[in-house]
C-alpha cells in the first residue's frame, strides 16, 4: 500500500475519453489499496487557448484577470475528473487551489507559495474520498485567485506530496520517463531508470521541457521522490531521488535548447565596472541572461557575448544599445540563429576527458562551437541552430548513451 500524489495534465486529460482512462487507472489503484491525491492541470492546450483569448480582447490584460481566466482551465479539468472517478465507483471531490489550502503572494501569473494548509484534503481522505486538486493555483493574502505560471501544476503536486508526507509524487506526461536525449531527435534515446535531482535540474535548465524546473527544485529541497511516467503506457518510468546510483554513468543525457538568442557588445572598455553596469541594466529590465563570455582584451578593449531568451531579445538589445556611449562600446549585435547543446552527468566531475571528447565530436561533425559554458555536472556549447539536431545525435552516439551505463567506456 502506498500513499501517492499523482499529477495529470495536458494531453493525458485532453478530452472526456482521456479523463475516463485516467479515472479508471486511479479507481483500480484505489481498489488495490493505494491511497491517492490527484493534481490536474488544464485539458489539452486549453491554457494556450485561454491566453490567446485574453490577448484578443485586451492589449495588456491585467494579471489579476489573467489568473482568474487561466485557473478556470484547471478548475474545469478537476471537476470533470472528480465526476468520472465517482462514476467509476471511486468517490471523489474536486478542490480549487484555494480550497486545497494554497496561500501565495500576489505576483499574478507567477505566484509563489507562502503556506499550505491542506485541512480539507486530509478531511476528504479521511472520508474515503479521492481529492482532486486544481494545479498551479492558490489564493493571495488579498483573497484573489493566483496562478503559479506555466507548468505550475507539477509544483502543486510536489508541494502537496511534501506537506501530506506522501510516499512519492508521480508526474504523468506523454513520454514514459526521462530520456538520454529527446526521443523525437534521437530514435535510440534511452529511458533512464533513475536520475538524481541535480542532474534532472541541469537537464531542465538546459532545455528538457518536463517536469517543470521549479517542481524539480522543490522536490530536491524537500526530498520528495519523483516518478516521471506516461499516462499512455502506464510503464514504471524514471525515478528521481537524491541518491546517486552505485555505478554511476559518466554522462546521463544530452539536451538541447533552441529558445535563446546571442547578443554581443563589442569594443567595450576593459575596466572595472563595465560588466556590472551592463548586466545590472539587463537585470533591471528583467532580462534573464545565461551563457556569458568575455574575451581577453587587446589594447584595452574587449567583447562581451551572452545568451538571452529569444522572446527577450528586443528588450535586451534596446537596453544594451542605451549603454553604448557610457561603456565606450563600438556596437551591439544580435543573433537569433543559435542553439545550445549540453551534456549532463554527475560522473563528469571525476572524468577529465569529457569536455575534450565533446569538442572533438562536434569538430568531427564539422560543427563550429561559438560559446562554451560549464557547471560541475554540465558542459554546454552554443552552435548554429541548423546544426542542433545533428549535434545532439552525434553526441548521443559518441558517448554511447544508447547503451546500458555498464557497457559504456569508463574513461574518456
Ligand atoms: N495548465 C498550465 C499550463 O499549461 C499549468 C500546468 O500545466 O502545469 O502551463
Ligand atoms: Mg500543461
Amino acid at each position: 500500500m502506498a500513499f501517492v500524489v499523482e499529477k495529470f495534465g495536458g494531453t493525458s486529460v485532453a478530452g472526456p475519453d482521456r479523463i475516463r482512462v485516467v479515472a479508471d487507472h486511479v479507481a483500480r489503484r484505489r481498489s488495490r489499496g493505494d491511497e491517492t491525491v490527484l493534481v490536474v492541470s488544464a485539458m489539452g492546450s486549453e491554457t494556450d487557448e485561454l491566453l490567446r483569448m485574453a490577448s484578443d480582447v485586451a492589449a495588456d490584460p491585467p494579471g489579476r484577470e489573467v489568473d482568474m481566466l487561466i485557473t478556470g482551465g484547471e478548475r474545469k479539468a478537476c471537476a470533470l475528473m472528480a465526476m468520472a472517478l465517482s462514476d467509476l465507483g471511486a468517490p471523489a471531490e474536486s478542490f480549487t487551489g484555494s480550497q486545497a489550502g494554497f496561500r501565495t503572494d500576489s505576483s499574478h501569473t507567477g505566484a509563489k507559495i507562502t503556506q499550505i494548509t491542506p485541512g480539507r484534503i486530509i478531511d476528504a481522505l479521511a472520508r474515503g474520498m479521492v481529492p482532486v486538486v486544481g494545479g498551479s493555483q492558490g489564493v493571495s493574502g488579498d483573497g484573489d485567485v493566483t496562478f503559479f505560471g506555466r507548468g505550475g501544476s507539477d509544483t502543486t503536486a510536489v508541494a502537496l506530496a511534501h506537506v501530506l508526507d506522501a510516499d512519492y509524487c508521480e508526474i504523468y506526461t506523454d513520454v514514459p520517463g526521462v530520456f538520454s536525449a529527446d526521443p523525437r531527435i534521437v530514435a535510440e534515446a534511452r529511458r533512464m531508470e533513475t536520475i538524481s535531482f541535480d542532474e534532472l535540474l541541469e537537464m531542465t535548465a538546459s532545455g528538457c521541457p518536463k517536469p517543470a524546473m521549479r517542481a524539480v527544485e522543490l522536490a530536491r529541497t524537500y526530498g520528495v521522490e519523483l516518478h516521471v511516467r506516461s499516462a499512455f503506457s502506464w510503464m514504471p518510468g524514471t525515478t528521481v531521488t537524491g541518491e546517486e546510483a552505485m555505478e554511476h554513468a559518466i554522462i546521463s543525457a544530452v539536451t538541447h535548447d533552441a529558445s535563446e538568442a546571442k547578443m554581443t557588445v563589442s569594443g567595450v572598455a576593459d575596466r572595472p565596472g563595465v560588466a556590472g553596469r551592463l548586466f545590472r541594466t539587463l537585470a533591471d529590465t528583467d532580462v534573464n541572461v545565461d551563457v556569458i563570455v568575455q574575451n581577453v582584451s587587446s589594447r584595452g578593449v574587449t567583447d562581451i557575448s551572452f545568451t538571452v531568451p529569444r522572446s527577450q531579445l528586443d528588450t535586451a538589445r534596446t537596453a544594451a544599445q542605451g549603454l553604448i556611449g557610457e561603456l565606450e562600446a563600438d556596437d551591439v549585435s544580435a543573433d537569433d540563429g543559435i542553439a545550445r547543446v549540453s551534456l549532463i552527468g554527475a560522473g563528469m566531475q571525476t572524468n577529465p576527458g569529457v569536455a575534450a571528447r565533446m569538442f572533438e565530436t562536434l569538430a568531427s561533425a564539422g560543427i563550429n562551437i561559438e560559446m562554451i559554458s560549464t557547471s560541475a555536472i554540465r558542459i554546454s556549447c552554443v552552435i548554429r541552430a541548423g546544426d542542433m539536431e545533428r549535434a545532439v545525435s552525434t553526441l548521443h552516439e559518441s558517448f554511447e548513451l544508447d547503451k546500458d551505463p555498464a557497457d559504456r567506456a569508463s574513461v574518456y
